[in-house]
């Protein structure tokens, strides 16, 4: 059975918190997260194509809201 995964900060692995969700391109939408530990924003892309599938994640979109450190 599928089980809904915890997101996890890619920088300190403290369980993120979803801000938002906005949609994308048909077939995608696109998870906001924010780490309450380290203030880090980031995105997660939903794949959504095929409904036989359960969501799952095709990667981590770093540096689209904030400039690099
Ligand atoms: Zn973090």
């Amino acid at each position: 059975m599928f089980h809904h995964p915890r997101t996890l900060c890619p920088t300190c692995r403290t369980e993120a918190v979803l801000a938002r969700i906005t949609p994308g391109h048909f077939g995608f939408d696109i998870r906001t997260f924010e780490c309450p530990a380290c203030k880090d924003v980031h995105q997660l892309v939903a794949d959504l194509v095929d409904p036989m599938k359960s969501p799952r994640t095709t990667g981590w979109l770093h540096g689209q809201l904030q400039p690099p450190r």
